[in-house]
């Protein structure tokens, strides 16, 4: 292959599918950024948002109708039988459906409203649900008419089309490919996989109407921009199966384009990659922040650094045994190729790590991020859920951007803090932050920002506040925290003025005990004072739940849940979701089980002995608690509470089985309070 000059490299990077459908995921605005910054052509495409528009198209429909027809009659599942039996008013209604949810035709509100112009399939049965639920009884009654009142037009019909649009991807999935989703699409292929056998399989097997349809738009962009280079970055693992068919097409059709992978799948589940099969579709494999990795993959492909001079980067090479990374650490600083030699457990697998360590681009010296060439008018507005802060995550289009880079905090030991985007914090000044929000603005029209950081700090937010007033610019913007006590009122109040509408935050499992044990740095009671000076300052607030940490026994889970209804009920939180606690191998948990009295499973072997992606572990708690029976109370509790329903309910009643009475005092945040 003849290496092009560094100055005639072209850039492709890619956003594979699923990832969200408002706005595009940051990664490749990020790199697009820096490399311009650095001189280098680059250019992006959001393939997720392209195949979502061609499936749910006039020719898109047509197709999976065609599918839809070879199914035996007795193998159609009920919204399968709707979609056929209402195909010719799904192919009249999908383009304006579509034009609306891109907020370019707002008049068709009215319509949608009527429930007379969309079809509807299985997903808009849930609408009585909620009208039992909310004591709509009469005939006639509008039973949407609690969520959204009688001005709520737009809103009322955003929710409609977003059923309608679920109603599809069911029929998608019955259809065509069973793995479908819109989020987390074949992710069972990927999710902490020891084999890679699974996903080899699947790329082998024969083009589904969704493979044949990315296939096309992977080649109609590489048409486009005539890449040399394309970089792949897989968020997580509901995008692996897509960036590997995007990358088996490119090296089918375009064998010279060197094709590179990197993203938060790869930083957090391949660090230990020794599958040699992966490299039948990408070059290279690049861990941890992008920037110098890539610098040095370019100068390296333009023929001016050798391959032993990469950073962070595995590469097959026939006939060598190579070393995987440190598990977790940092690599250190200093020295060619510093990674330890770690013999691997087979001869001559072929993969080989290469780190030449150079520092780190400074977060300060990134650039700013680029959304051109990104169809920002095309991405959709959906409302899936009837809670004004869980929308903010699949309505309007949000420009993604961080106030520093990994935590200030690292301590979590559920967290992974060994691994460079919680470890390696760095900030930029409040000056350069604005002045990145300004070109953003001024670049993309809009002015709603989510700031992306796993936990931004509160010194930082506070000087990014004072800079935004000071320059008085209008901006909404919204971010994760940790609730701790430096988010006095006050604070708040100032961040609320500067532009904050919405924030979240870990509250974990709210059991000081276990609050403790975790080492989240918060208790219950000064979340509450926290969350409600957000509240009070107008601020919508999100709390992230964990159940199932280790040592939590049913008492635990029961008393959870009653803080989290006082919390509720005192207005603190508006919006929650309940997560599985899952063991890494990156985290405190997974490095040191014996500190919290729990005992790891061996990690699952390969038949082959190639490693390809590791990441959860299995573990056993000696408290023996059924956490799946109980995970369906806390989901089903959570979900009434963010409707604004059941919060006088006893909190035993959400669960299946008979548990123990909360030993939380009834009145517990309320004093806290000092209500
Ligand atoms: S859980 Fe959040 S606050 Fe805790 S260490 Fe991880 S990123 Fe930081």
């Amino acid at each position: 292959m003849q290496s092009p000059p560094l100055d005639r490299v072209r850039v492709l990077s890619v956003i594979p599918p699923m990832t969200q459908l408002n706005t595009p995921y940051p990664s490749t605005a990020y790199l697009t950024g820096f490399l311009r910054s650095r001189g280098v052509e680059a250019v992006q495409e959001d393939l997720a948002l392209a195949l979502m528009l061609r499936l749910f198209s006039r020719e898109g429909l047509t197709a999976l109708h065609a599918q839809v027809l070879l199914l035996a009659d007795a193998k159609r599942a009920p919204c399968v039988q709707a979609f056929a039996a209402q195909f010719d008013r799904y192919v009249a209604t999908i383009t304006p459906l579509i034009a609306f949810l891109q907020n370019r035709d707002a008049t068709l509100a009215h319509r949608i409203c009527s429930r007379a112009f969309l079809p509807e399939g299985p997903r808009f049965a849930t609408i009585d649900v909620y009208g039992a639920a909310f004591g709509v009884e009469e005939e006639g009654d509008d039973p949407l008419a609690w969520a959204f009142g009688a001005l709520g037009l737009q809103d009322k019909a955003r929710h409609l089309a977003t059923l309608y649009l679920n109603d599809l991807a069911d029929v998608l999935r019955e259809a065509v490919d069973p793995r479908f989703e819109f989020v987390r699409y074949a992710e069972q292929l990927a999710t902490s996989q020891p084999t890679f056998e699974p996903l080899a399989a699947a790329l082998a097997a024969p083009n589904n109407l969704v493979d044949d349809t990315l296939q096309d738009l992977t080649l109609a962009a590489i048409a486009r921009h005539a890449p040399t280079v394309v970089l792949i970055s897989v968020p997580f693992p509901g995008a692996v199966y897509a960036a590997f068919r995007i990358a088996q097409t490119i090296k089918a059709h375009h064998p010279a384009i060197v094709l590179a992978l990197g993203g938060g799948f790869v930083n957090t589940e391949l660090r230990e990659l020794t599958e040699g099969r992966v490299f039948d579709y990408f070059d290279f494999v690049t861990l941890d922040a992008g920037e110098r990795p890539l610098l040095a993959l370019l100068e390296h492909v333009a023929g001016k650094r050798s391959k032993q001079r990469l950073v962070r980067t595995f590469v097959r090479e026939d006939g060598e045994v190579g070393a995987g990374p440190p598990q977790g650490d940092l690599l250190p600083l200093g020295g060619a190729d510093a990674a330890p030699q770690r013999p691997q457990r087979l001869s001559g697998p072929k993969v080989r790590y290469i780190n030449f360590v150079e520092p780190d681009i400074a977060f300060a010296e990134v650039g700013t991020p680029t959304w051109d060439g990104l169809p920002l008018d095309k991405y959709l507005s959906l409302l899936d859920m009837l809670n004004p802060m869980n929308r903010l995550w699949s309505d309007g289009r949000w420009n993604k951007l961080t106030v520093a880079h990994g935590c200030y905090w690292k301590k979590c030991s559920f967290c992974d803090v060994s691994l460079d985007y919680i470890s390696r914090y760095e900030g930029a000044s409040a000056t350069t932050l604005v002045d990145r929000i300004e070109a953003i603005v001024k670049e993309t029209g809009q002015t709603g920002f989510h700031f992306v950081d796993e936990a931004a700090p509160p010194k930082a937010l506070k000087a990014l506040a004072a800079e935004l007033q000071a320059r008085n610019l209008g901006i909404s913007w919204w971010g994760n925290i940790r609730f701790e006590k430096s988010f006095s009122p006050e604070l708040c109040q100032q961040l609320a003025d500067s532009g904050c509408i919405a924030i979240s935050g870990g509250l974990e499992v709210a059991s000081d005990r276990l609050l403790n044990l975790m080492k989240k740095g918060v208790s219950v009671e000064q979340v509450a004072r926290v969350t409600r000076a957000f509240t009070d300052a107008g601020v919508l607030v999100h709390a992230y739940l964990m159940y199932g940490f280790p040592t939590q026994t049913v008492q635990d889970t029961v008393d959870a849940l009653e803080y989290v209804r006082q919390l509720f009920e005192q207005g603190c939180i508006q919006s929650g979701f309940f997560h599985r606690f899952a063991c890494t191998v990156h985290s405190p948990v997974g490095k040191r089980p014996e500190d919290y009295g729990v005992t790891l499973l061996p990690l699952p072997d390969s038949p082959d002995h190639k490693i390809f992606a590791k990441n959860d572990v299995g573990f056993i708690d000696p408290t023996g608690v059924d956490h799946d029976v109980l995970g369906v109370g806390l989901k089903k509790a959570i979900y009434n509470y963010m409707h604004g329903v059941g919060l006088d309910a006893d909190v035993r009643s959400w669960f299946s089985v008979k548990v123990p009475k909360p030993t939380v005092a009834k009145h517990r945040i309320a004093r806290a309070l000092g209500v």
